[in-house]
Parts: structure tokens; sequence; C-alpha cells
């Protein structure tokens, strides 16, 4: 499926901008719109582990197609493990065939990386909720049909913090300027505002006060899934870089005869397989609902967006001044896979997780 209808079309979604839903609906026909969702209302029923495969394998023809796809798989999971029977028997038989589409908005202009200080507030009124504020690098804004919308329900720190479903065309909800990136371009990311914009309570997922746990539960997986997308940039970083060693010569041989090279080559594998052996081990932990699988997805997404990142880094740079061209895809993959180091949580989060989990250890045999 990437092969056919992934990969020859990366350059031209990256340089035009152009946001692949075509290509979305055929991947749900898959069964990958709601990969790891409950069978009951068009959920797949696969595992954490299936997931990460699906994601790589559409990564290694576009990054930023199958991030996407991983967010909103996100969202899905966040409706059918959170949601009344009402809730998903309405939006799962939507999202997973993908006729909507779903974006994740916990971010706001002034809190990234303390989302537990965001200020978009929703405001108890009879049987709604009035909301305003605004978040900020929303992925897929503008395009996508369901905001799950993390805002102040109650109280300052993460327990006054609820989600809340907003659907597109609701009124007092808009949407900022498309950004420009150095990647992700195949995606929009736009700042979603919300003014006096009002839905029912009955959007609301979970509890009064449920939303923080819910979004970083989400993001567990979310975070397995990131690194599954720089599985796929390394692997076909470095599948490129092989290919262009045995066709490119200087100093009359080819460039895969130079021991450096070659070396080049066994580092680079030694990275990605590291790096993928890390994320599957994530996923299972999320499939076997081990309590220490936090930890294990925040050290996998570290690992494995580092070292991808430094995978096609390295192959780039054995494609010479050809991988600084736009012609040659590897620098897609670079540009493409950079963000997976700073978005659901930055890799100093990742840090912070980790270092946190090791510490509360303390004791432990
Ligand atoms: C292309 C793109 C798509 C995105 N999509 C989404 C989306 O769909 N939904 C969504 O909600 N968000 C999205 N984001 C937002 C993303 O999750 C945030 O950018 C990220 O969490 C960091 O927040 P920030 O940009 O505000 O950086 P800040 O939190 O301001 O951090 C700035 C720097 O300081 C570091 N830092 C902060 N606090 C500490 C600390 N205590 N110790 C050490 N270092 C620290 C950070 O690691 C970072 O390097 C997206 C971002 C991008 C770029």
């Amino acid at each position: 499926f990437t092969q056919n209808e992934v990969a020859p079309h990366m350059q031209k979604w990256d340089a035009e901008h152009i946001f692949p839903v075509e290509m979305f609906t055929k991947t749900a026909a898959l069964g990958f719109g709601a990969i790891y969702c409950k069978e009951e209302h068009g959920g797949s029923g696969l595992s954490r582990l299936d997931a990460s495969l699906i994601f790589e394998a559409i990564a290694t023809g576009c990054v930023t197609s199958s991030a996407y796809l991983s967010i909103h798989n996100m969202c899905a999971w966040m409706i059918d493990s959170t949601g009344t029977e009402e809730q998903r028997a309405k939006w799962l038989p939507q999202l997973a065939p993908m006729s909507r589409l779903a974006s994740y908005c916990l971010t706001e202009p002034g809190s990234g990386s303390d989302a537990a200080a965001l200020k978009t507030t929703a405001k108890s009124d009879g049987n709604d909720y009035v909301l305003n504020g605004s978040k900020a690098f929303i992925s897929g804004a503008g395009a996508t049909d369901l905001y799950l919308v993390m805002c102040r329900t109650g109280a300052d720190g993460p327990k006054g913090i609820s989600c809340v479903m907003v659907e597109k065309d609701t009124p007092g909800l808009s949407f900022g300027k498309i950004e420009r990136k150095l990647g992700w371009n195949a995606q929009p990311t736009r700042e979603v505002v919300f003014e006096n914009c009002r839905v029912p309570k009955s959007n609301r997922l979970g509890p009064e006060g449920s939303g923080f746990g819910l979004a970083m539960r989400g993001l567990n997986g979310g975070r397995v899934n990131i690194a599954s997308c720089s599985l796929g940039a390394a692997h076909a970083s470095l599948l490129a870089a092989r290919e262009y060693m045995t066709v490119r010569k200087q100093f009359g041989k080819q460039l895969a005869e130079f021991q450096a090279l070659q070396f080049q080559l066994a580092e680079m594998a030694a990275q990605l397989v590291s790096s993928r052996l890390l994320v599957r081990q994530a996923a299972q932990s999320l499939d076997s609902g081990d309590p220490g699988a936090p930890a294990v997805c925040a050290l996998a997404k570290l690992h494995a967006t580092e070292q991808c990142f430094d995978v096609c880094n390295r192959a780039l740079q054995l494609f010479g001044g050809y991988g600084y061209l736009l012609d040659f895809p590897v620098q897609q993959y670079l540009r493409d896979s950079r963000v997976n180091c700073i978005l659901e949580g930055t890799n100093q989060v990742m840090r912070m997780l980790v270092a946190r989990d090791i510490i509360g250890r303390l004791g432990d045999a």
C-alpha cells in the first residue's frame, strides 16, 4: 500500500502542501482509521504493537501523513476508551472510515510543556459549556471535523481540566493562519480559537476533571506512534543511502567500498534496530497494561526520535551535496522527522518522565 499509494506522492504533498484526505480514506478501508479501537463500532480491534508496525510502514512513504493518521487514531481511541455508548456509537462509525477526521487540542500559546497550566475555559451554562480561549499548533486544524479540546471546567491544575468534543461547524469556533513549517507540510497546523463557543455537556468525554488524565493516556500511545513514524523515516533513509552508495563512484570506487562509509551504515542500523526494539517493547507494555508503560513509552519516544533523526541526518551526509537537494527524498525524511523530538511532549519532557520514574523506584530491587 505504501509503495503504491503513499511514497510516489510524498514529495508532491510536501511541495504543494496537500493534506491527502483521499489517501486516508484508502488507509481506512484497510482498517487503519481506528486501529486499536474495539470492533463493535467499526474499530479494527488490533493491538498497539500492530499499530506501531502500520505507522512505521506508512511513514517509510510519508512521515507526515503517517503522523496525522496516528493523531486521528489517538483521538478515536480516546473516544472508544472513555466515551459513553452514545458517543462511541455516534463517532466511531464516522472516524473509523475516516469520513470524518479528528484533531487533538492540548497545547496553547502560553502552555506547551506545562500543559496542565492551560487557560481555555469551558464555563457551565445550563446543559451547555461555553468555551473561550485558543489552542496552538493543532495538527489538521481547519481540515478536520472533530476537535478533542482539553479545557478548564474547574480550578487551576490538572484536576480542573475536562475533555470536550467540538464539531467543526460549531458557531464560535475558528482557525488561525496555516503555519509555515520546516516539515510536516502535508498537513495543516493552525491555531484553534474559541469565542463563546457553545457545546452541549453531552459532548464531554469522561467525568468533569478527568480530561488531563485522558489526554496523557492518549499521549502514551501517541508517543509510541510518533516514534514509529521516526522508525519509518530512518528505515527509508538507510535504504536510500545504501542504494546510493552502490551507484555513486568517487576515487574510482563505489562509495560502498569505503570502509569508513560501511561503518556508517552499520552504526545507523544499530541506531534503527535498537530504536525499533524499544518502540515495540513500549507498544507491548501498553498492550499488556503494564503500570510502568508511561515511562517505557517516554523512553522509547526519547530514544527512537533522536536516534532515527540522526540516522536520517547521516543518510543525508552520505548523499553528499545531492542529499541537500529537494529532488532527493532523504532531506524530507529529515525535515519531517525533526518535529517528532518536539511534539507529543518534547524530549526534555520525556527525560523528566523517565527520570521521575527512575527516582520513584528508589528502594525497589
Ligand atoms: C508541527 C507541530 C504539530 C503539533 N501538533 C499538535 C497537536 O496536534 N495538538 C497539540 O495539542 N499540540 C501540538 N503541537 C504542540 C507541541 O506538542 C508543543 O510544541 C510541545 O509540547 C512543546 O511546547 P512549546 O512549543 O510551548 O514549547 P515550551 O514548552 O515553551 O518549551 C520550550 C523549550 O523548553 C524546554 N522545556 C520546557 N520546560 C522545561 C523543563 N521543565 N525542563 C527542561 N526543559 C524544558 C522544552 O523541552 C523546549 O525545548 C504541535 C507542534 C508542532 C511543532
